[in-house]
Formats: structure tokens, C-alpha cells, sequence
């Protein structure tokens, strides 16, 4: 029996994925190469996709998820972080990832990116590349614009396309209420119809960077603002209905996330926003409610 190997030690790990909501988002300029200069505040909440990686000794890269809805193949962007990484580093090896999928899609969460951020993270460590925290963030920007600020997380500004990133720190723990109406909104329509260098208002997002390094919840929901709501909000009027519920109901604010559709609120109290909460699950408006907090 001398030399057969028994059983295979199989590495397997766990991750979560965090969401991002945008507590405020300015668009500055399209540029030249068709890309735009944003000026935005990143904030990680405390709902997550998880994610399990399992090595395997043929190579290949298996994605399976309960989702119907994303695909499983090259085009997932699990895929593409995990190719990335096992290319460069000539990985012989393979890897199985199942995604449990909690984040809404097409969403303006960051759903895709944080996926691909957390892979980068495991392939990293499931294969021992010892590469930094910004390391990853380098190789994470050829993902996405939004991967480098998944694999920091955390409170950040976010600059240039999105891959130019300080974090800040004092923001306050609050709640969050998350509603993602039932519409698909594409991040492309919604630049391409913003004529971006024609905006004649724009968030003060060097206001709100303030008010968050003072802690100041208050102040914070008084500069919470996305220019991206010009475009969406009035395609979409269900986007300004759930704001107003929002703020008719005890929030300190709401905007939209990203490019949409999911609108937030913030709330400084846990019995008024469960309460909101409730009161827009009975409405039915849509499926997709969560109440939520920061992930700091
Ligand atoms: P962002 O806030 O960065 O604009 P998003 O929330 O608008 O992201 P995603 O949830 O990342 O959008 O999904 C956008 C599209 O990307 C979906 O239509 C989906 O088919 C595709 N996709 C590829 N990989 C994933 C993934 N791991 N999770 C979700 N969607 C994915």
C-alpha cells in the first residue's frame, strides 16, 4: 500500500459578500473615453451573498448558485475574478464556488462586484498567493470600477471611475430600510441619458464627507442626495413613491442607490423603522424589503 494516498485534503472556504448602498452620489463629467468622473460616498450594509470555495485538483472554475437568474459561466463576474487571478499565478489547480444570492441583481448594490471581490480575496488565500489588501485592489479595478472599494469596504469616498478610494471614518451606526422595485434598470441608459456635463446641480458631497468624519447622523441625511435619480426617478415614478413612504414614515432620509432601481432609508430608530418596515411589506409594493444595518 505503500505510496496511495488514502483521502485528498480538500481546503474549503466560506465568505461573506457585503452589499453597497451609495449615501450619496455626484457625477462630475463624461469623459473622452465615454467613462465619467464620479464623486461618491461607498457605505458596506449588513446584507450579504455568501460564498463557498472548495479547491479541486483538476482545474477549471465551477460556479453553481440558487439564483436562476445570473449565469453560472464565463460572464459571471465570480468567473472572471477567480480566471484573473489563477492565470496570473498559473494556478494548475481548479476551483468550486457556490453563491448563495441574497444581494438584489441589477440593483445599484454592488451586488456582481462584491461577489467578485470576496473570490479575489479566497482565491488569494485558498491558494496562498500572499497578495496585500491592495495587491488585490490593483488586479480588482480590471474587473469592475466598483471591485476595489468591495475588497476595502467600509465607509470610503470614491473618485474617478470609482476606483480611486479614501476611506473615512466616524460614520454612525444606523438602520437601513432597502426596497428594490420590480423593474430593471440598465446602468448604461441611465448614464447615456444624463448629460452629465450639462448638470447645472450637484450633491455636495464635500459636505457630507464632513458631517460623516463629525458623526453627525443628522447633518449626514440633510446631504444625502444621487444625481442619477434625474434620470431614473422620473422614468420610473415608483422610485419617488418609495422615498416619500420612506419619509413619511420616520426616515431621515431616502435616495436611491447607484444607478437604481433600490431606494434606502436611514432611520436613527430601531421601533420606527421595523415599524416602516412592516408597513411596506403590507403594501406590496415590492417583494425585495429588507431592514438592515451598516456594516462599518
Ligand atoms: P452596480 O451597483 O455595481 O451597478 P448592480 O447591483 O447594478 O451593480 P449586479 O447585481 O452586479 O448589478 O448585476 C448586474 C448584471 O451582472 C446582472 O444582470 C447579472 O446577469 C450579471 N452578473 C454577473 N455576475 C454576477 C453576480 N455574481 N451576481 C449578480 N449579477 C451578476
Amino acid at each position: 500500500m505503500d505510496g496511495v494516498p488514502l483521502y485528498k485534503l480538500i481546503m474549503v472556504l466560506k465568505y461573506k459578500a457585503y452589499a453597497k448602498v451609495n449615501i450619496g452620489l455626484d457625477v462630475l463629467r463624461r469623459r473622452e473615453d465615454g467613462y465619467h468622473d464620479v464623486k461618491m460616498v461607498m457605505q458596506t450594509v449588513n446584507l450579504f451573498d455568501e460564498l463557498t470555495m472548495e479547491d479541486m485538483s483538476s482545474n477549471g472554475i465551477i460556479i453553481s448558485t440558487n439564483d436562476d437568474f445570473i449565469p453560472t459561466n464565463e460572464d459571471n463576474l465570480i468567473y472572471k475574478a477567480a480566471k484573473l487571478l489563477m492565470d496570473e499565478f498559473h494556478i494548475e489547480k481548479g476551483v468550486k464556488i457556490d453563491l448563495v444570492k441574497n444581494i438584489p441583481v441589477a440593483a445599484g448594490m454592488a451586488g456582481g462586484s462584491t461577489d467578485a471581490a470576496a473570490t479575489m480575496i479566497g482565491i488569494n488565500e485558498l491558494f496562498s498567493l500572499g497578495l496585500s489588501k491592495e495587491d488585490l485592489m490593483k488586479r480588482a479595478v480590471k474587473i469592475g470600477a466598483d471591485v476595489p472599494y468591495c475588497v476595502m469596504g467600509g465607509t470610503a469616498l470614491s473618485e474617478g471611475i470609482g476606483e480611486v478610494l479614501t476611506p473615512i471614518k466616524g460614520m454612525p451606526q444606523c438602520l437601513i430600510l432597502i426596497a428594490k422595485p420590480e423593474i430593471n434598470v440598465s446602468t448604461k441608459f441611465v448614464y447615456e441619458n444624463l448629460h452629465a456635463n450639462e448638470l447645472k446641480n450637484h450633491p455636495d458631497i464635500d459636505g457630507l464627507v464632513d458631517f460623516i468624519k463629525n458623526s453627525d447622523l443628522a447633518g449626514i441625511a440633510s446631504k444625502m442626495e444621487n444625481v442619477l435619480e434625474t434620470v431614473t426617478a422620473k422614468e420610473y415614478p415608483i422610485i419617488e413613491d418609495i422615498k416619500k413612504y420612506m419619509k413619511e414614515n420616520g426616515a431621515l432620509n431616502s435616495i436611491m442607490s447607484g444607478s437604481g432601481p433600490t431606494v434606502f432609508g436611514l432611520f436613527d430608530d430601531k421601533e420606527i423603522a421595523e415599524k416602516a418596515y412592516k408597513g411596506l411589506v403590507e403594501k406590496n409594493i415590492t417583494r425585495q424589503v429588507f431592514l438592515t444595518d451598516l456594516f462599518l
